[in-house]
């Protein structure tokens, strides 16, 4: 999984935003380059703008960024920055969930455990589109591995399932902003052509563990 020590800042603030792992063209036409260019560039870097001006002269400048979303997690006082601090995690993790050599199917040690979870990975497919369907308003829908068995969840808003005692494999954002520049209101649309041509199962393995 992504290594909060190496993606983001080893030592606390500032916090950075990490480079894509791809072009900004790359993942086109299924999400095109304008979308990335506002969702990476605006989004994602708003958060990480944020969280450093509301940690300032906080306790909570020394800490990496999972730590700070462990310390802030479920407290009111700390909302802004629990979200700003979860939102920059959640990008990082979605954009390393996609490939331009994405879809298809996946290595074999996944293979296995989603046959085991699932049935069969068309099942598993299925499930993780209804969850990104089902989700209503802002989000996530999340691949992730609960004891020995994969699963699908999804949280509201910034949350993220590290705060539940699971471990995420992949995600799928379904913020209107990241498809609303090229699908409108179709989020089915963009939901299944993430799921059948850039999801990065290869990512998921490793986040095995
Ligand atoms: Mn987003």
């Amino acid at each position: 999984m992504i290594n909060d020590e190496t993606r983001n800042s080893p030592t606390g603030a500032p916090h950075i935003l990490p480079p894509l792992p791809y072009a900004d063209n790359a993942l086109d036409p299924v999400i095109s380059a304008r979308t990335l260019g506002f969702h990476y560039g605006k989004h994602h870097r708003t958060y990480v703008d944020n969280l450093n001006k509301l940690i300032t002269g906080t306790e909570l400048t020394d800490l990496t960024l999972q730590k700070v979303i462990s310390a802030t997690t479920g407290r009111v006082d700390k909302a802004g920055i629990y979200n700003n601090a979860a939102q920059i995690w959640n990008h990082t993790f979605y954009w390393n969930s996609l490939s331009p050599k994405g879809g298809g199917k996946p290595p074999i040690v996944l293979k296995q455990k989603i046959e085991s979870s699932f049935g069969d990975l068309d099942s598993c497919k299925k499930e993780l589109a209804s969850t990104a369907m089902s989700q209503f308003g802002s989000g996530w829908a999340w691949l992730v591995m609960n004891g020995d068995k994969i699963e699908v969840t999804k949280t509201a808003n910034a949350e993220l399932p590290l705060t539940k005692g699971v471990k995420p494999l992949l995600v799928i954002d379904v913020w209107e902003h990241a498809y609303y520049l090229d699908y409108q209101n179709r989020r089915v649309d963009y939901v299944n052509a993430v799921i059948e041509k850039l999801i990065n199962w290869g990512f998921a393995e490793n986040n095995l563990g």
